[in-house]
């Protein structure tokens, strides 16, 4: 069957194979038909080798961990024939630390976790995978062309499960969301933000393309420019550029009370004058919370499919600015300006 697959540190060794072995029955009771695969920049840093590892005693990995797909066969019951199915991207590590132990595996203290295209388990992009019924989550029939956001979705589920946790620690109204960043997680953030009956803002860059009309669509209000010149004071913030410059500024906006859930990547190594007593002073007067968010456990990905389930299908679609045929792969992994989600397909 094909596979695309890389080897793990090596630039440029990403190719389609015709010849990848079927799924290996202990990877799961589920047998599944790839429908799709949603890459994101993780899947870039993989491919330039930055990043990634392929399962103990092989040489490649198998990409993809955004995963959409229709269940073939599932002897345990848990789903029929035909059901959409997603992957749940991380498992717990072997341990396992105090998280893994009850299934929170997005908040693992020791870092061996494994995660499927990315860290020692073969990923989504191959025409047949299996999975645990554990891992495996149902999507609603009416996500078959959009799915594969389900990944991104619960990323984005599990930062507004986090602030509003946090948010609880005392009487909590809020009313202003500010969405750094437009890209994937930060227009699915926005959608989250809007299902919650805020008043949402999004910052980005881009002054064409499709980001602007996505935006007014959710009835959000786009902007560009600074976060520091923006008349606003949000009561949440989620931080989705990882630009230091951002990530600061969003820090210095915040509303009293307020939550800043950072879920960009910086790439480190550049350093800002800043005056880090002011904020010091600004989080503790004003009783502000700053907080990192990454991955997400079952929970959030059953949250991300009630939500996607919910949201205008026609929007979503929208999101989706190419689909590659899995033949024409190279394409899908060389970003342009004008994408937002990219997706590789495996009907075609
Ligand atoms: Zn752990």
């Amino acid at each position: 069957m094909r596979a695309v697959t890389v080897s793990p540190g090596v630039p440029d060794s990403l190719r389609l194979t015709d010849d990848w072995p079927e799924p290996a029955a202990e990877e799961g009771a589920i047998l599944v038909e790839a429908l799709a695969v949603g890459v994101c920049g993780t899947d870039q840093e993989i491919i330039a080798g930055h990043y990634g590892e392929a399962p103990p005693g092989q040489q490649r990995l198998v990409l993809g961990h955004e995963s959409l797909g229709r269940v073939l066969e599932d002897p345990s019951g848990t789903l029929r024939s035909g059901d959409l199915v997603a992957g749940i991207v991380r498992h717990p590590d072997p341990v396992p630390c105090p998280n893994c132990a009850v299934d929170e595996w997005d908040m693992c203290r020791n870092g061996r976790y494994t995660e499927h295209g990315i860290k020692g388990l073969p990923g989504f992009a191959r025409d047949r995978w299996r999975v645990q019924p554990k891992f495996a989550v149902g999507l609603d029939p009416v996500l078959a062309p959009v799915g594969m956001l389900l990944e991104p979705a619960s990323v984005v589920a599990k930062a507004w499960d986090h602030i509003e946790r946090i948010g609880c620690r005392a009487e909590w109204k809020p009313q202003t969301a500010l969405v750094t960043g437009a890209g994937p997680i930060g227009l699915l953030a926005a959608l989250l933000a809007t299902q919650r009956g805020l008043s949402v803002h999004v910052l980005d860059r881009a002054t064409a393309g499709p980001k602007p009309a996505l935006v007014r669509a959710l009835g959000a209000t786009y902007h560009t420019g600074t976060v520091d010149e923006l008349d606003l004071d949000p009561d949440v913030v989620v931080e989705c550029t990882g630009a230091p410059v951002v990530v600061l500024d969003a820090m210095c906006k915040v509303g009293p009370a307020g939550i800043v859930c950072l879920t960009g990547v910086s790439s480190g190594g550049r350093t800002i004058d800043f005056d880090a007593g002011a904020l010091n002073r600004a989080l503790v007067l004003e009783n502000n919370v700053v907080f990192g968010s990454v991955n997400a456990n079952r929970r959030h990905w059953e949250q991300a499919a009630d939500a996607l389930a919910r949201a205008d299908q026609s929007w979503l679609n929208s999101l989706i600015t190419r689909r590659v045929p899995v033949g024409e792969y190279a394409q899908a992994y060389s970003a342009t300006d004008e994408d937002i989600k990219v997706v590789l397909d495996f009907t075609a």
